[in-house]
């Protein structure tokens, strides 16, 4: 299940960095990257008539009251959200915590008062698939919050003691009632700053052609590539994800694509006009 949330973040300095905007021309890029990564030069043609309002609203640095289809219940909730949650207590003893720098290390930390141990905060990995059928893909349309109503690749919280491909298996299974084969990694895309997340996407394969909703879908279905709802999709990460892909379908070659989300402070995590997609690569 995917509870949380892309949030929000600066623009980050970067070896390559991409605004989506109609009709942009060939995006420049600048690359310190290995020699075994190349970049895309090729330009980004996002799909979804929301977006490419949206992105009026995030170039100009207006608020959204000329776009009033981006705000909503939700853009509150997703900036709460946001934030790091304290630690007040320890998790090992249930002593206090205060916040300090430990010797050696440069950020703040909670450390117990009581036994010493420092309690690291870290990203959270989400993992799904892109699973391809007959030239279609399999989306499920949220049957909750956040992004209720909306549709996304099946996809979740990796859980302790799986790995990504099994985590991404599960979610598969979960949310979709499909069992899959995962063939190969197809995204790594960060969301960091204030989102903490990494998402981790696979492509798949059904091992048998049945499909149905889990408790979180109210809705599974395969999509032509054509026909993907580009104006109603959850998250910019499956936003991204599958633009990848088609992109790649196009250009008949499946590359493997690492990216960081940037998110425009306060956007709701349905909003595709307020993200970039920097350091984009593929190998
Ligand atoms: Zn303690």
């Amino acid at each position: 299940m995917l509870k949380a949330i892309q949030i929000l973040g600066s623009s980050s300095s970067g070896f390559v960095s991409q605004i989506w905007r109609k009709g942009h021309s060939p995006l420049a890029f600048s690359s310190s990257a290995g020699a075994r990564t190349r970049i895309s030069t090729t330009p980004f043609s996002p799909r979804g008539t929301r977006c490419f309002r949206a992105n009026r609203v995030y170039a100009t640095g207006s608020k959204s009251e000329s776009n009033p289809d981006a705000v909503s219940s939700s853009q509150v909730a997703v900036q709460s959200a946001g934030n790091v949650r304290k630690i007040k207590f320890c998790q090992w003893c249930g002593g206090p915590t205060k916040y300090d720098i430990p010797d050696g290390e440069e950020k703040m930390r909670a450390i117990c008062t009581v036994c010493g141990k420092i309690a690291y905060q870290n990203p959270k990995m989400v993992v799904g698939c892109l699973i391809e059928h007959d030239k279609k893909v399999l989306l499920c349309k949220r049957n909750i919050e956040p992004s209720f109503g909306l549709w996304t690749l099946p996809a979740g919280y990796m859980e302790i003691g799986e790995s990504a491909a099994e985590g991404a298996t599960r979610e598969t299974w979960e949310e979709a009632g499909a069992e899959v084969e995962v063939l190969s990694p197809f995204a790594q895309l960060d969301i960091p700053l204030i989102g903490q997340q990494t998402y981790i996407i696979f492509l798949a394969k059904l091992k048998r052609p049945h499909f149905a909703p889990g408790p979180e879908s109210s809705e599974c279905q395969l999509f032509s590539l054509d026909d993907i709802p580009f104006d109603s999709l959850a998250f910019s990460s499956i936003f991204v994800t599958l633009n990848l892909y088609i992109d790649d379908i196009r250009t008949g070659k499946l590359n493997f694509h690492y990216g960081t989300i940037n998110k425009r402070p306060g956007s709701s995590p349905s909003d595709m006009c307020a993200f970039s997609l920097d350091h984009h690569l593929l190998s």
